[in-house]
């Protein structure tokens, strides 16, 4: 099933308790800047530790928490987590079956970062089905934060991964029929982009993040989007918080939008604030054309609160936390 049909499906929690789920008191921190809070009021470490992820993708979220269990960092947990969803054949969107570009060749985005700001990112990445784990080896083994193309499925090749094949039956039958008309345009809540993003925060308290994608379906050749970007589809900040953003890409790296999630909440922002902020960048441009795109953030701060807001309706954030690994409906901004 698609991964909107699912969350259509699902029994979903509201966003207020996306919000009531805070470890801290909101109203005591809204007004003081969070470096500041951060001097005395550190995450509650019985509730840590937490992963989050875009969309609803609880087998990720629990092979995360699974990490994190059993004392992993939340490096490795992000890293994990997303590999499920990038072997997931059904889910369309990432790793192998992810829809193709408008030519019928599935191209990879991703990146990681670690709580010491390091980070790694591959962009146009073919036949590699772990794109998350090659932008790790970029980050960990190479001089370089970005490899793309060639460059990357050759130093992927060299470093043990297996090429293979990543369109599916299923994703060139959709491309088949995509070139009847062969329409461009993004049409919001049709599934034909959504990245995995996912942000933890292990026992010690560190956070990481990471995001994979195959971009949006039928794109033109040679696009990149937002997802590998350092700063536009993730930022994270360990003395602050993370966050990693979904859906129209340009739309996220005109406003530079995980780094803006990160700097608001670096200014006294709760993550769901920020989240909230970052969107209304995108929507109050004069102009804007916010009605044929969807975009959605999900963040997280040093202190264990979370937040998530879109566009459009139909977003939500998977969030595993004190056992309870829950689809959270994402408030929106265009309820018109
Ligand atoms: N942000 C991704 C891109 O534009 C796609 C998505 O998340 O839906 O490539």
């Amino acid at each position: 099933m698609k991964r909107r049909e699912f969350i259509k499906n699902a029994s979903l929690t509201g966003v207020g308790l996306a919000v009531g789920n805070s470890l801290v008191g909101c109203d005591e921190t809204k007004s003081k800047p969070i470096n500041e809070a951060n001097k005395t009021v550190i995450a509650d470490s019985k509730r840590l530790p937490l992963v989050i992820a875009t969309w609803h993708v609880k087998e990720a979220t629990a092979k995360a928490m699974e990490v994190l269990q059993a004392g992993g960092n939340a490096l490795d947990a992000v890293e994990q987590g997303c590999m499920v969803e990038e072997a997931n054949e059904k889910g369309q969107s990432v790793g192998k079956g992810g829809l193709p570009d408008r030519d019928g060749n599935v191209t990879l985005d991703a990146c990681i970062m670690d709580k010491h700001g390091n980070c790694g990112s591959v962009v146009y990445l073919q036949n590699i089905t772990h794109a998350v784990s090659v932008a790790r080896k970029v980050m960990e083994e190479t001089p370089h934060v970005m490899l793309a193309g060639e460059g990357a499925k050759q130093f992927a090749i060299s470093s043990g991964f297996e090429p293979e094949d990543l369109l599916t039956e299923a994703s060139k039958e959709a491309w088949e029929k995509w070139k009847v008309e062969a329409k461009y345009k993004p049409i919001i809540n049709i599934e034909n982009h959504d990245t995995i993003g996912m942000l933890a925060i292990d026992k010690n308290g560190d956070i990481s993040g990471a995001c994979t994608t195959s971009g949006l379906a039928y794109k033109m050749g040679g696009r990149v989007g937002d997802s590998p970007i350092i700063g536009s589809g993730l930022f994270v900040d360990n003395e602050i918080g993370a966050c990693v953003a979904t859906g129209l890409g340009e739309e996220v790296v005109k406003t530079v939008g995980s780094f803006l999630v990160v700097e608001l909440m670096r200014q006294g922002k709760s993550p769901q604030e920020a989240c909230e902020e970052a969107i209304n960048r995108i929507v109050t441009k004069p102009n804007s054309n916010f009605k044929d795109f969807q975009v959605g953030y999900i963040a997280v701060n040093k202190k264990g609160e979370t937040g998530s807001y879109s566009i459009h309706q139909w977003f939500s954030m998977t969030k595993f936390q004190d056992g309870v690994n829950e689809q959270i409906q994402s408030d929106y901004y265009n309820k018109s």
